[in-house]
């Protein structure tokens, strides 16, 4: 009896991870088909500068819409990162954001839009020529788009990473670095790659709103002393703004202000403000 539960137990567990296979192929063959038929989504959240009230700049998060609703980047840029599809995903974002770009400087004072870089598009040796082709051919400034990066982009081969940070910087583009604070980065690296603003992680933005500014300080601090911008991420009380803006981070990106946005949506809420 004991052998026949063993081997009830093996063939379900056997069962449950052949449905993850398979769930995971199928994932990926509807991502490639996503991408072949051009159905990738980017949206827009506000950055708002909180000092004149005046929106600073824009990100672009990629979407997916899926089986009626959107599946989460959290779950298809890995995905897109394992299989390789991560290099054409990053250019349909590009190119988007590209095309976007023209009706956004005809309606806003902010001209930029920050793209999201994984560690993987960091290591693509063609990156940089790619970003610099797609923007040249629009015939815009390659300063109307700063990448962000996360820590974890420089885990690996960490000399390849800063030449083509480097290569970035020199090119145009500014940098900034995602979810700081969340990863490792050695101070030492991060005072010689060329970031220009640390994004504020949202744990600190959360711990803020229980009372505790220790962290959120140290690092607005630290980022003044090398000379940087802070962005503040996922600020969705008043009082987190309030208490950010005394720490003296006037950049805010949340829900409080404006979630992210199809394009379309993003212009009527430009014009009705
Ligand atoms: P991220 O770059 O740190 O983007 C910020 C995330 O926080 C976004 O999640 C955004 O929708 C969310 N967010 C903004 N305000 C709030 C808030 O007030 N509260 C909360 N709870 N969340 C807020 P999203 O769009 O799901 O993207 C998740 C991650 O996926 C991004 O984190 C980024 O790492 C990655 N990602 C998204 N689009 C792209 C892309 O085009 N390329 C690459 N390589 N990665 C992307
Ligand atoms: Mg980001
Ligand atoms: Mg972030
Ligand atoms: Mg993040």
């Amino acid at each position: 009896a004991a052998k026949k539960a063993g081997k009830g137990r093996y063939s379900f567990f056997a069962d449950a991870m052949l449905g993850d296979v398979q769930q995971r192929m199928q994932l990926e063959q509807r991502l490639r088909e996503c991408l072949r038929l051009d159905q990738l989504e980017v949206w827009f959240q506000p950055i708002i500068d909180v000092r004149s009230g005046e929106v600073a700049m824009f990100e672009a998060l990629a979407r997916w819409p899926l089986d009626g609703g959107y599946c989460s980047p959290e779950r298809f840029i890995p995905v897109a990162e394992e299989t390789g599809m991560i290099t054409e995903l990053g250019a349909a974002v590009a190119r988007k954001v590209i095309e976007a770009l023209p009706s956004l400087l005809a309606v806003s004072q902010a001209h930029v839009v920050n793209v999201n870089l994984s560690p993987k598009q960091l290591m693509n040796k063609q990156l940089v020529a790619q970003m610099c082709d797609l923007i040249d051919a629009a015939g815009l400034l390659r300063s109307s788009i700063h990448f962000e990066l996360t820590e974890s982009a420089l885990a690996h081969n960490a000399d390849f990473a800063k030449q083509q940070l480097d290569a970035l910087a020199e090119a145009g583009f500014h940098l900034h670095l995602d979810d700081f604070g969340t990863g490792y980065s050695s101070l030492h690296r991060l005072q010689s790659l060329p970031f220009s603003t640390l994004k504020l992680d949202r744990s600190f933005v959360l711990m803020l709103g229980e009372g505790d500014e220790r962290i959120s300080k140290a690092i607005i601090l630290l980022a003044e002393q090398l000379g940087m911008s802070v962005i503040a991420e996922g600020i969705e009380t008043a009082e987190q703004q309030a208490r950010l803006q005394a720490l003296g981070c006037h950049l805010i990106q949340g829900y409080l202000n404006a979630r992210p946005m199809p394009l379309a949506q993003l212009l009527l809420w430009l014009e009705q403000r």
